[in-house]
């Protein structure tokens, strides 16, 4: 489903990602670990291409996302992506801000944006939540909304950054929870997350990039355990 082919991305003189291989099949969950400064992020951003790629390719459903004549909105439709700073407009209520963007770029009626997102704030408990303003609401109510929010553009694939990170310990569990939820019903997934217990328990695979390049994958039972590289190894140390 995801084809990342020899992904190269620089900032000026500084290259971040030193060429990424990798197959992400359909309905697979992996975690992507790593150290601050490894490029998980700019990794996970040019999956949908927030970031445009210095070389290599990403092919989503066979088509190659990197392409100049390939449609941008389209690929960010396909391929949902949540923060850790949740990023909702804070002027607008939970239901606007769910009800927005598959109004305007799925050309859905209100009545019926209004249907789905009632759904998806049931699914991550917030129903009665949806004519709160974003500053009403905890950070890991914030963070499910911003869920919903991405699950209304029915995306194949959702991308999370660190979604837990910003979050009081407390309400680290409910948003995972969510996500997990949303892994059992077969959702493809790319987690970056310093989370290793969501990676151990939900994940078919981790994936640990260091210095840009994928330094090593494998299972999540096999990688933590047993982690063959050394550099793998230190970093597991640090954070398990
Ligand atoms: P963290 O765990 O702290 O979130 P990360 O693995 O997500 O780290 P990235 O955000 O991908 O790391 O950043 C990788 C490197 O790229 C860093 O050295 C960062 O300073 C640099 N970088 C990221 N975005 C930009 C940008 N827009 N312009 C210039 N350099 C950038
Ligand atoms: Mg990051």
């Amino acid at each position: 489903m995801i084809e990342v082919k020899n992904l190269k991305k620089s900032y000026g003189d500084l290259e971040v990602l030193k060429g990424i291989s990798v197959e992400i099949k359909e309905k697979e969950v992996v975690c992507v670990i790593g150290a601050s400064g490894s490029g998980k992020s700019t990794f996970l951003r040019c999956l949908n291409r927030l970031e445009e790629i210095t070389e290599g390719q990403v092919i989503i459903d066979g088509q190659d996302i990197t392409a100049k004549e390939a449609n941008i909105n389209k690929i960010r439709q396909e391929v949902g992506m949540v923060f850790q700073q949740f990023n909702l407009f804070p002027h607008r209520t939970v239901m606007d801000n769910i009800i927005l963007a598959p109004m305007k770029t799925r050309g859905i009626p209100k009545e019926e944006a209004i249907d789905l997102a009632s759904e998806l704030l049931e699914k991550v408990g917030l129903r009665e939540k949806a004519m709160s303003y974003p500053g009403e609401l905890s950070g890991g109510q914030k963070q499910r909304v911003a869920i919903a929010r991405a699950l209304a553009m029915n995306p194949k694939i959702m991308l999370f950054d660190e979604p837990t990170s910003a979050l009081d310990p407390e309400m680290v569990g409910d948003v995972l929870k969510v996500m997990k939820q949303l892994a059992l019903e077969g959702m493809t997934m790319v987690v970056v997350t310093h989370e290793m217990g969501f990676a151990r328990e939900v994940s078919d695979r981790v994936l640990f990039i260091d210095e840009g390049v994928i330094e090593e994958e494998n299972v999540p039972g096999e990688l933590f355990s047993n982690p063959k590289s050394k550099r793998t190894k230190a970093f597991l140390s640090k954070v398990i």
